[in-house]
Order: structure tokens, then C-alpha cells, then sequence
């Protein structure tokens, strides 16, 4: 079936009014659906609007809270660490970033632990916010209570699917890298499972070691609308890279789950606070100043130049020219402004039922 064209404000308000009707204080509601719909709007539909119905569900569930900020733990300065208490991730991890910020510009860099974050979804997004104000960032990122990925060489799972981001503010040409270190992200494989891009047939592994593409390896059985459960499968997603990315994740899963003692993925199937089921991303957080350290004018004009250089590489195919991380979502923003967002039925339809069932009327 082919995918339902949204704008991108309508997409947004009926978000908004699900998280109020849930009930979240407008300006957290509106944070957290800027938020999804520019995940969409990236083209990672897979950390968009897709995951509200198990948002709703887990504020349901008491798994995540609104109206919580971080409480600063251990205040340094230049470093601290807050702890997020559960709340709306997206909310929380924004609320640290600015902090970050503000501790970088007054000392030139800033480290910034969190813990116990709600999801926090797209972490290129924090990066993006260090970059509107000139500053390089590195988010490292666990997720506790969530064991998804097998690591290289294993048929079982041990890491979250762990990502990390790292921002670089060149005038002119910003740039994020911003990945999971599983092969896909948990959202690709959920959305792969509502009808959408299927995924590379090696994403994932069974049981007994065969690779596979089926999204049934991580949900089980599943409704063709409605929740999936990636506790339910009996396979794994593969961690990127071999045994590179790998070691990438046990060090995400070290510094972002042990350092800022939120915890590691695992073992066992319980997340923080003991409870099934309940997941919390960690994000260990640098943030440094270029105009600090007596570099701005040197990082802007050999980042720029070098970064003009390696995307003017010769192409493989001369249709398709290097592109430099950060570049394909600025493209797909550029295009989904302006075409409407796609998203698949299942998706769409999860969001009406979502809608429907806190009595939100979708505008006409
Ligand atoms: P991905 O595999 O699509 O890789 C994205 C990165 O690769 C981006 O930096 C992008 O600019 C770059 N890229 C893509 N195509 C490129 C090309 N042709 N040339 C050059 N660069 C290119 O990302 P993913 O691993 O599927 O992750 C998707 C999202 O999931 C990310 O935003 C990540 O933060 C998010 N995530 C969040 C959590 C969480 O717990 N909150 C967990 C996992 C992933």
C-alpha cells in the first residue's frame, strides 16, 4: 500500500494533542512532538511518530513520567550528573543539552551525564542544538533494561542498540553523525514490521546463528496493526561493523550505562528500578568550545576545507555524489517540508487508533 503524505504541521498538532490528552502540559507535549515529527522529517522515521503508541502505553504503564526535570546529582562545573527520574525522554535529554551548552560557554567545555532518561529518541538532535550555538558535541548513549543486539561473534543478545552522535559546527556545512550501533536501529525493524522499507536480510540473527531480515525474529507474532514487543522474538539484531562496532557498543553500554550509573542493557530482562519491561536511555555527553580553546577561526576554515574535500571524492556512480554524514537528513527535511511526511498505513493508523482512543479528532 502506498504511503499516506502528511504535512508536517498537522502531523505535529495531532502529536501535540495526544500527549496533552495523555496528559502532558502543553509546552512538554509540543516539545515532544517537534521532536518525533523532526525525526520524520530527517527521514528516521524509525525514532519518529511511529513510536507514540508505545509512548502512551508506557506512560500507561508508569514506565515514563511527564513534568519530571533532571536533578542535578553531582554539580562540577564543568561537569555533572543529572538524573532524569523517568521522565519524558525527549523533554529531559533537552533540558541537559541546554545545560551542557550553557556549562560549555562559560568554561569552554562541559561533560554532562544523564541517567534515567525516558527514550530520548533521534540523538542527532541534541547534537543539532550544540550546533546552533557553535559548539562540537559527542552523546554516547545506552539504553538500560533493553538487550536487543547480538555482539559480533554471539547468537544471543547482550548490548542495547546503543547509539552515538557526534556534531561538528562548520559554517556552511554542519555536520552530524548520528547511528545505532546495531546494525539497524529497534524503530527500523518496527517499522519493517508496519508494512515499510524491509530490512537488509543479514540485519538480524537467530537462535541457532542463521542471519535473517524478518522482523519476526525480534517480535514474534505480531497484529499487522497494533504493538510489538521485542522482548517476544527468539532472534537478535546484529551489532554494525563486526567485531569494530561491536567493541563501539560494549563501550557505549560501559560509559553511557555504568559511568553515569543508570546501568548497562542487561543481564536480565528487567529494567531500572526493577521493573519489566521499563526502559531508560543513559547519555554521556561532550561539549567543547572552539572559541575557548583559541581554535574557531583555524577549526572553521580546515574542517571546511577538508570536509569540501572528501565530499568532492570521484563518485562510484556519477548519479550519486559523496555526501557527508548529517547531509542526507538535511535533503530529506528539505523535501518532506515541502511534500508532506510519508508514513505507512500501519503507522498512520496506529496513531488515529492512538488518537481515537484518547478522544483527540484528527483535524479535518
Ligand atoms: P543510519 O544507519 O541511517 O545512519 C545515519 C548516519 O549515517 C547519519 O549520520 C547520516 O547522515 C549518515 N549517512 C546515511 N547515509 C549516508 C550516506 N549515503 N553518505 C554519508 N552519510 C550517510 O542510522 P541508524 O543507525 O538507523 O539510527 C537511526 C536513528 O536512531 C539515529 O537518529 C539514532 O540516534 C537513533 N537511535 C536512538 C536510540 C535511543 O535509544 N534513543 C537507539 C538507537 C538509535
Amino acid at each position: 500500500m502506498d504511503a499516506v503524505l502528511v504535512p508536517a504541521p498537522k502531523l505535529e498538532a495531532l502529536v501535540r494533542d495526544i500527549f496533552i490528552a495523555a496528559g502532558g502540559a502543553p509546552e512538554e507535549a509540543a516539545g515532544i512532538a517537534q521532536h518525533l515529527v523532526g525525526a520524520n522529517l530527517a527521514g528516521h522515521d524509525s525514532h519518529g511518530v511511529a513510536r507514540v503508541p508505545r509512548y502512551v502505553d508506557w506512560l500507561k504503564q508508569g514506565f515514563v513520567h511527564f513534568g519530571r526535570r533532571p536533578r542535578i546529582v553531582m554539580d562540577g562545573g564543568a561537569f555533572a550528573l543529572l538524573d532524569a527520574e523517568f521522565g519524558f525522554g525527549q523533554n529531559v535529554a533537552a533540558e541537559a543539552t541546554r545545560l551542557g551548552i550553557e556549562r560549555a560557554q562559560a568554561h569552554g567545555a562541559a561533560v554532562i551525564a544523564l541517567r534515567h532518561a525516558g527514550h530520548v529518541g533521534r540523538i542527532g538532535h541534541y547534537a543539532e542544538m550544540a550546533l546552533e550555538a557553535g559548539l562540537i558535541s559527542l552523546h554516547i548513549v545506552n539504553v538500560a533494561g533493553s538487550t536487543l543486539v547480538a555482539p559480533f561473534g554471539g547468537a544471543e543478545r547482550r548490548f542495547s542498540t546503543a547509539p552515538i552522535a557526534i556534531g561538528a559546527p562548520i559554517e556552511g556545512r554542519p555536520l552530524v553523525l548520528d547511528f545505532a550501533t546495531s546494525l539497524v536501529a529497534e524503530g527500523k525493524v518496527l517499522v519493517a514490521s508496519n508494512g515499510g522499507k524491509p530490512l537488509p536480510p543479514d540485519a538480524l540473527v537467530g537462535p541457532d546463528g542463521a542471519l535473517s531480515g524478518d522482523p519476526h525474529m525480534l517480535y514474534g507474532d505480531y497484529p499487522p496493526v497494533g504493538l510489538r514487543n521485542p522482548g517476544n522474538g527468539p532472534g537478535a539484531i546484529r551489532a554494525f561493523g563486526d567485531h569494530k562496532g561491536s567493541g563501539l557498543a560494549l563501550m557505549c553500554e560501559l560509559l553511557a550505562g555504568a559511568f553515569t550509573g543508570g546501568g548497562c542493557a542487561g543481564p536480565g530482562g528487567a529494567g531500572p528500578g526493577g521493573e519489566r519491561g521499563r526502559i531508560a536511555n543513559g547519555m554521556l555527553s561532550l561539549y567543547l568550545s572552539p572559541a575557548h580553546f583559541g581554535t574557531a577561526e583555524e577549526f572553521q576554515r580546515s574542517a571546511r576545507e577538508y570536509a569540501d574535500w572528501v565530499a568532492s571524492a570521484r563518485p562510484i556512480d556519477p548519479a550519486r555524489p559523496v555526501l557527508l554524514p548529517g547531509e542526507p537528513e538535511a535533503r530529506t527535511r528539505a523535501e518532506r517540508l515541502a511534500q508532506g511526511v510519508p508514513l505507512q498505513p500501519d503507522t498512520w493508523a496506529g496513531l488515529l487508533r492512538t488518537a481515537q482512543a484518547l478522544g483527540v479528532m484528527e483535524e479535518a
